[in-house]
């Protein structure tokens, strides 16, 4: 028989309700495996497995419901998302011991199933990054080969959910933070389209492009924390009022006569061959399934990159003006007048990624320069749209690589912001567009390490791309077949 923890939520869930196992014995298998794992990963910034302990004992003395059948399950929670009680440091000195008064509306939704938090884990700090590596607080390993970043910035909960240490985990994605750790991981991430989750109580990086989303063993768990998570939240006023789906009920549809669009311009220049050959298998395999798949043109990764980079960065530069020493966070002991103590605090608080998306977004925003960049960037944002909805209006689903390799080696592009922000070129356009992409495993390079299918969808067609992604998964058996080594 399989650990418990190498059991996805699905499987465990039935094995709850029909009383095979209980919820301590599932937290404890967790706890130990982060005991057994932490030290090499390094996912976590809290871990709250003793009060997870405490709870689960507590659920399982109660009589169940039918209605709660997530009773019990363990979860983990990117540490950008508000926690009552718990601290959410966003892995910045700046909120290094806050404590949310106040629990994101995710966060009441996972509690209100009874779920378990095990724990806040590890990302680049306030979620701008594509490897983890501007955590503050630590770096975390890639749990497939340990000396390869895990991608970010939810590194942390790819690679928690990757090494069993967590059964799935809440990130969230700007411009591809869920994404490119769950294709570097091995792991399924869903960016859902932007409105269809309450960003309440999500640490704002970019509010017009942040999205809170799964990272998930497998395609069926993510449409179960979909499910769970998504709804109209009259707490978040762009959180879009549209009626209750259940993104489990057309998984089995099938892909006949799915009609699939391969936009050429994501193949070309800087995607890694051995990746391109993986798609070109996996859209081999969609037509073996019966659909129609289609070369296309969607020109628009030259824009995006430099489009998202000022939208991101402009945006940041406002919402993170609120640390200033006074309200949240971090307070300098060095200064003697008020500008000093905002300009010391903000020095000594932030890090250099972050100061860098802060000057900049200053930049394009102050009077001279806003209509040569701003404002270009929403004109040129409209049209990234426009491209987005004439192909999707062609096709149900759009097939892209995740990003253009795989996971690379810690430090390998941590002094080169450019080549780092690159990282994200195929995926930042679906944030652009506001669009759902879900990234899935499609096999292993040469050295072992995950291959990422990103499938893009319209505007509020999740189970279109839901129920591809799981055809795609019972086809090749990824986690059957290949499973995380922890390579030293
Ligand atoms: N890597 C991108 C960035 O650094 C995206 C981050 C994210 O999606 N939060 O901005």
């Amino acid at each position: 028989m399989k650990d418990i923890t190498e059991l996805t939520v699905h499987e465990l869930v039935e094995k709850l309700n029909n009383k095979e196992i209980t919820a301590e014995q599932i937290t404890k298998a967790y706890a130990d495996r982060i005991n057994e794992k932490e030290k090499d990963v390094q996912a976590f910034i809290t871990i709250t497995a003793d009060e997870a302990l405490e709870k689960a004992k507590k659920i399982d003395g109660e009589i169940k419901d039918n209605k709660n059948i997530f009773a019990g399950i363990p979860i983990g929670i990117k540490d950008n998302l508000c926690t009552k009680g718990v601290k959410t440091t966003c892995a910045s000195k700046m909120l290094e011991n806050f404590v949310a008064p106040y629990d994101a509306t995710v966060v009441e939704k996972i509690n209100e199933e009874k779920m378990i938090s095990l724990g806040k884990l590890n990302m680049d700090e306030f979620a701008m990054g594509s490897s983890t590596e501007n955590s503050a607080m630590k770096i975390t390993h890639n749990p497939w080969n340990l000396n390869k970043v895990p991608g970010g910035s939810s590194g942390g909960s790819a690679a928690a959910v990757a090494a069993d240490m967590v059964p799935w985990a809440l990130g969230s994605d700007t411009g591809g933070s869920i994404r490119e750790p769950a294709s570097f991981c091995g792991v399924v991430g869903l960016k859902p389209t932007y409105g269809l989750i309450s960003r309440y109580g999500l640490v704002a990086f970019a509010s017009s492009l942040d999205q809170v989303g799964p990272i998930t063993k497998d395609v069926t768990d993510c449409a179960m924390l979909l499910n769970i998570i998504a709804g109209h939240d009259e707490k978040d006023s762009t959180s879009a009022n549209i009626p209750k789906v259940d993104y489990t009920k057309s998984l089995k549809n099938g892909v006949k006569n799915l009609k699939i669009g391969v936009p050429k311009e994501f193949f070309g220049e800087g995607i890694n061959p051995e990746v391109k050959a993986k798609l070109e298998e996996a859209i081999n395999i969609y037509k073996e399934m019966g659909a129609e798949v289609e070369e296309c043109s969607l020109d628009v990764a030259k824009y995006a990159l430099a489009t998202y980079y000022i939208i991101a960065c402009a945006e940041a530069s406002s919402n993170l003006g609120r640390f200033d020493g006074i309200r949240y966070g971090y307070r300098t002991k060095n200064y003697t007048n008020l500008k000093e103590l905002y300009r010391n605090s903000r020095s000594e608080g932030f890090g250099a990624e972050v100061k860098r998306r802060i000057i900049l977004g200053t930049y394009v925003l102050s009077s001279g320069y806003y209509d040569a960049y701003y404002k270009k960037a929403q004109q040129v944002r409209t049209f990234v749209k426009r491209e987005f909805e004439k192909n999707l209006s062609k096709y149900d689903v759009l097939l892209t690589p995740v990003s253009p390799t795989t996971a690379f080696d810690i430090g390998a592009k941590s002094n080169n912001p450019l080549e780092m922000y690159l990282a994200d070129i195929c995926t930042v356009s679906i944030n652009i567009a506001g669009v759902p992409a879900i990234s899935i495993p499609c096999g292993v390079d040469i050295e072992g390490m995950p291959i990422g299918m990103q499938l893009i969808g319209n505007r509020f067609a999740e189970e279109t791309i839901l129920n591809a992604a799981f055809a795609f998964e019972q086809k090749i058996n990824f986690r059957q077949n290949y499973r995380p080594e922890f390579k030293k």
